[in-house]
């Protein structure tokens, strides 16, 4: 924080006859912003300059064809200004044109006026005793202040010497009469200052837009690096959370296949679903976060519908029948033979929160999911509409828009008697959108909701048949006696692991850490590696590639086990030469159905699996 305040500079700016901020820092941006910025500006003004001298002679030679002075002053100022434009084009100038195009414009006015007084001494009328006299250096000094665009410092000193230059002619050519010269000087001088004060106002005005603009510029940057310390402090979070789940969730699963009591089962059971809950809770803030930095990617990837109510049946099927209610599900025979292209897994997270929902808020009756395939659109997408539907406590007219809000909920006892964060439905409904669709419910208070969501996909035939997808999964077929290795460096979640591994008939060695991997990788061919990400000396990425790099271990499958559970930190480890990812904490299912997909199957045929 200290940190912060003393790199703030102070934007104050210093009022006085030269404008000034406090900060050196900040007076030394402005003046390469000016310089940068303006010089374009200068240059137009001098082409500007260079045709009015030369319309100003035309006219002269117009009315006056016989006084030879005029012919000197384009003599004298073409070549100048001509020069003065030239080098504005050089790369010098780019930094010094402030200097050089202010004494380019000195010299013409010097030149000018000498040429005004000549004509004066030649008798041509129009010289600098007449109103001509007094206009032209109303000009230049208008000129210098404020259409030349040079900072004011500058200007003023330039600006200074073509009064004296001006004042000093009248004394010497015209008026040696101290009254009349006091009364030119007055006149003269109230130009001056006119002509300063409008410049000195530019420049305020040009210092003011600058701090506006560069503390913008800072605000912004620091909602940056705020944003950037809240991501990662999730991730932080996030790892730090997971890691002791997985040894809480882990060692329950463990437990629980032991002889335990009735009772200890049952208490077993209550740690595992509030372990659930909680990692429910944080998979949720993570996914809004993400939603919300627009860091959140949907997944391109086929997938079928009675996959996903299948899937969806295995997740929540038995705590609704658990809980004495029915549970149907229907899909469209149009749509069962498709296959779609989509992010299946963030469906079935959508179609889960509105189920969970309606499991949490019903108590007697049932729960219908259905899928129906809506007319074609424009897009040349299938439309789905996907309903849950319950005969629960339903839901106020009034309460309806809120409730797909974050952190809103029907009604706030609602958070008393039946938990909850208010999460799920916003969460929902941003990732609807994201896919392009849209989602709702309708209700009546005491007869039961149904949700309801609309998405586009793409589709084809499907080429597996409607039984084959409904068909129950096969039973594991675990390879036994295969020597695998686990690189973890916490006892707690290494025990887990290898307990079950051991049970489902593997042998299991281990490494606490990835230098320690890489050498026992070295002396022996596993048949799988797990390998957990953070650990101390080499990590598990480092470890990956060092391993990978011995000839006998291209084709063994490494696979990452990590509480880091964003997309970046999945692109990392595959980038490092992991095959497949496991995130912590996991379901032992969850970890036997990756070994099963990289260790059952002969190497050969090891072909199916997509990872993305
Ligand atoms: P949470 O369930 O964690 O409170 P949600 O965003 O999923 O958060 O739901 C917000 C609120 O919407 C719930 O608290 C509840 O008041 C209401 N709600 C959602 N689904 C149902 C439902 N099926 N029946 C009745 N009320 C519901």
């Amino acid at each position: 924080m200290t940190h912060h305040t003393a790199s703030a500079p102070d934007s104050t700016l210093a009022y006085g006859l030269f404008l000034r901020f406090l900060d050196s820092r900040l007076e030394k941006h402005f003046s390469i912003y000016y310089t940068d910025y303006y010089h374009r500006f200068a240059q137009a003004s001098l082409v500007l300059g260079l045709l009015l001298v030369l319309g100003d002679c035309a006219v002269d030679f117009m009315v006056f064809p016989d006084v030879t002075a005029n012919l000197s002053r384009l003599t004298l100022s073409v070549p100048l200004l001509m020069l003065s434009i030239g080098y504005s084009f050089t790369d010098i100038a780019r930094r010094n044109w402030q200097a050089v195009m202010a004494g380019s414009l000195v010299c013409i006015s010097l030149s000018l006026f000498w040429v005004l007084a000549r004509i004066d001494g030649q008798g041509g009328a129009g010289g600098l005793s007449s109103w001509v006299g007094v206009l032209n250096f109303t000009f230049l000094e208008l000129y210098i202040f404020v259409i030349l665009g040079v900072q004011f410092r500058i200007a003023f000193g330039a600006g200074l010497i073509i009064l004296a230059a001006f004042m000093y002619a009248i004394r010497t050519g015209i008026s040696s009469e101290f009254h009349a010269f006091a009364y030119w000087s007055y006149q003269v001088l109230t130009v001056f200052i006119l002509a300063a004060g409008v410049g000195w106002w530019r420049e305020w005005l040009i210092r003011r837009d600058f701090l506006a603009r560069t503390e913008l510029e800072r605000a912004r940057d620091a909602a940056e690096a705020a944003s950037l310390a809240k991501s990662t402090f999730l991730a932080n979070m996030s790892h730090e959370i997971r890691t002791p789940l997985n040894g809480i969730l882990g060692m329950a699963h463990l437990l629980q296949r032991g002889a335990t009591t009735p009772t200890q089962q049952h208490q077993l059971d209550r740690i595992i679903g509030s372990g659930r809950h909680l990692l429910g809770v944080i998979n949720d803030i993570l996914d809004l976060s993400r939603i919300e930095a627009d860091k959140l990617e949907l997944s391109q990837s086929p997938f079928t519908l009675p996959e996903l109510f299948r899937t969806l049946d295995a997740l929540i099927g038995s705590a609704v029948r658990d809980k004495g209610l029915r549970l149907a599900m229907d899909i469209d025979p149009a749509l069962t033979g498709l296959q779609f292209i989509g992010d299946g897994q963030r469906v079935g997270q959508v179609l889960l929160n509105l189920t969970g929902n309606a499991l949490k808020f019903t108590a007697e009756g049932g729960i219908s999911i259905r899928a129906h395939k809506l007319e074609d659109d424009e897009t040349g997408l299938v439309r789905v509409r996907f309903e849950v539907s319950d005969t629960g406590i339903g839901i106020p007219p009034d309460a309806l828009e809120r409730i797909f809000e974050a952190f809103e909920q029907a009604d706030h006892s609602t958070t008393r008697q039946y938990g909850g964060t208010g999460l799920g439905l916003a969460i929902s409904r941003r990732l609807v959108s994201l896919m392009g669709g849209s989602i709702g419910a309708d209700s009546q208070p005491g007869s039961g909701s149904t949700f309801w969501c609309v998405v586009g996909f793409a589709a084809t035939p499907s080429r597996a048949t409607q039984t084959a997808l409904l068909a129950a999964p096969e039973p594991r077929a675990l390879p036994q006696g295969v020597q695998v290795l686990v690189v973890e460096d916490e006892p707690v979640n290494l025990e887990i692991t290898r307990e079950l591994l051991e049970e489902a008939g593997l042998r299991v060695d281990w490494a606490e850490n990835g230098r320690i991997a890489v050498e026992k990788a070295a002396g022996k061919r596993y048949a799988l590696i797990l390998m957990d990400m953070q650990m101390p000396d080499v990590d598990g990425l480092e470890a990956t590639r060092r391993i990978r790099q011995l000839p006998e271990y291209a084709g063994v499958p490494i696979l990452a086990m990590t509480a880091n559970a964003f997309s970046e930190d999945r692109r990392r480890c595959l980038g490092a030469g992991m095959d497949d990812y496991l995130i912590k904490p996991f379901e032992p299912d969850a970890l036997l159905d990756a070994m099963e997909r990289w260790l059952g199957q002969p190497p050969e045929q090891d072909v199916g699996v997509v990872v993305q």
